[in-house]
């Protein structure tokens, strides 16, 4: 398109429909910026500047959103983020004129693919359980990474979470497989408040046994002590799991 910019129309963030992905540099919020960030890539550490017509910009309703015209939750996405992400059931609740006509029917199709997938995924939570347990000593990861490697997507952090919340507490890999912030995962387990700091404290104390520096007044675990992606591959041994 020749012309430039200058007389294109941008669409308001409170007039976008929900669950409708808009480029980020054709909503006016973000108009003239070249450069944006992604939402979830900031919730793993990574401050990565994509070109702002790369990242796409969604508006979701949550069940606690105001059913006010102005109001929502809008999130940036970057192409992998955007890759794997799904409609909001609670965007149903955002006032009717903000709904498009298929998200119902999009969303029950998802419903039907996650499923599927979660049928096909069998041995995957296994397989997380044991590159867990793997992390060698003094090292560090996250939910997020063991489910990109296992899983192969960045949406898996929670089924990660839940394979190894099933573990006892007394297992080490608690201790060295992190929130993507580099703290232990004690909230998971919804304990009372003081049962929740003993754990925190004894699992902190693992990781110092082990050689993993942890800033000891907020439990975060040292960067340079975190595996790669590469590293995390390396040790993941999906051989051993019959296929299906
Ligand atoms: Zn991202």
């Amino acid at each position: 398109m020749s012309g430039g910019d200058s007389g294109k129309m941008l669409i308001l963030p409170s007039d976008m429909l929900v669950e409708v992905a808009y480029p980020d540099d054709e909503v006016s919020h973000g108009a003239g910026r070249a450069t944006a960030k992604c939402t979830y890539c900031i919730r793993n550490g990574d401050e990565t500047e994509y070109p702002a017509h790369d990242v796409m910009m969604i508006r979701h309703w949550k069940a606690n959103t105001p059913k006010e015209p102005d109001a929502g939750w809008w999130g940036w996405y970057c192409p992998e983020h955007y890759a794997c992400t799904a409609p909001w059931a609670s965007s149903l609740l955002a006032p009717e004129h903000l709904i498009p006509a298929d998200l119902e029917a999009r969303i029950a199709a998802d419903r039907e693919a996650a499923a599927w997938a979660e049928a096909h995924e069998f041995g995957k939570a296994e397989q997380a359980i044991t590159l867990a347990r793997l992390i060698p000593a003094g090292h560090w990861t996250t939910f997020g990474d063991i489910g990109r490697v296992v899983y192969g997507n960045t949406r898996s952090s929670g089924s990660v979470s839940a394979a190894l919340t099933s573990l006892a507490t007394s297992e080490r890999c608690h201790s060295r497989v992190r929130d993507a912030d580099g703290r232990c995962a004690t909230k998971s387990r919804r304990l009372a408040q003081a049962d929740e700091v003993a754990l925190f404290q004894a699992w902190n104390e693992m990781a110092r046994e082990d050689g993993l520096p942890v800033v000891t007044r907020t439990g975060v675990a040292f960067a340079a002590y975190r595996l790669s992606i590469a590293d995390l591959e390396g040790l993941h041994q999906p051989a051993e799991y019959p296929s299906l």
